[in-house]
């Protein structure tokens, strides 16, 4: 189903989202201040327009109100950053996603009402030393403080075994959920399933126990 996203804010955060959103086919309003962001960003969007969104008459004229969901992807001006996130509450918007340039920012972001607040650069900082930390693992999603899914590279003592040779629920308490071998995706595999060379396993449980299987070498 389409929807329509307005991202507030052309740097190179709102207009990864713009693009991948456009790309996806979904309707997708760019807005910023600086109007050559604006041009530029023509080909990754399906309108863009040039607007100060701490003006609160300017954010009224362009109807934000009824979008699905306002990306505020604006940084290094916090202050525009809080102006923009409280205006568009205000208005009703019924989804404002905004990003943080630190924590106390995040706070009073969400105190403004922000529904979701996202810190990119933390975010990608944590997943960067995740990776140097845990090789075997390509990809993850954090469920709760505790657990989280994992993509992990099988260990190389573990080929050539069924899932049930391997038993990662007793021995380390975790369910494979899907594995992924040459871009197919095999989901609720059976526990007889051999497991290759190259074969990456979906993995939920919890975190030291996903550490555990990762860095088996
Ligand atoms: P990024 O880190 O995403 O590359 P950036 O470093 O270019 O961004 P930011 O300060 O985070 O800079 O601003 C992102 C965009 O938000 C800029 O293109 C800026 O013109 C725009 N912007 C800033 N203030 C406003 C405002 N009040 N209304 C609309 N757009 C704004």
């Amino acid at each position: 189903m389409v929807k329509q996203y307005a991202v507030i804010g052309l740097g190179r955060f709102g207009l990864s989202i713009a693009t991948k959103l456009f790309e996806a086919g979904q309707e997708v309003l760019g807005v910023d201040v600086n109007e050559e962001r604006v041009e530029e960003s023509h080909p990754y969007v399906t309108h863009a327009i040039i607007a100060d969104t701490t003006d609160e008459n300017a954010v009224k004229s362009i109807g934000l109100r009824n979008f699905d969901a306002v990306i505020v992807a604006i940084g290094n001006d916090i202050q525009a950053s809080i102006m923009t996130v409280l205006i568009l509450k205000e208005l009703g918007v019924p989804k404002v996603i905004a990003k943080a340039l630190n924590k106390l920012h995040g706070q009073v972001l969400k105190k403004m009402g922000a529904d979701w607040v996202v810190f990119p650069e933390r975010d990608m900082g944590i997943r960067v030393a995740h990776q140097l930390l845990s090789p075997n693992v390509l990809n993850f999603i954090e469920l709760s403080k505790e657990y989280s899914v994992e993509e992990i590279k099988i260990p190389e003592k573990m080929v050539e075994k069924s899932l049930r040779e391997l038993d990662l629920r007793a021995k380390f308490n975790l369910s494979v959920i899907a594995i992924r071998r040459n871009h197919q995706i095999n989901i609720s595999p059976s526990p007889e399933e051999m497991i290759n060379r190259d074969d990456v396993l979906v993995v939920i449980g919890k975190n030291q126990d996903l550490e555990r299987f990762a860095n088996m070498g």
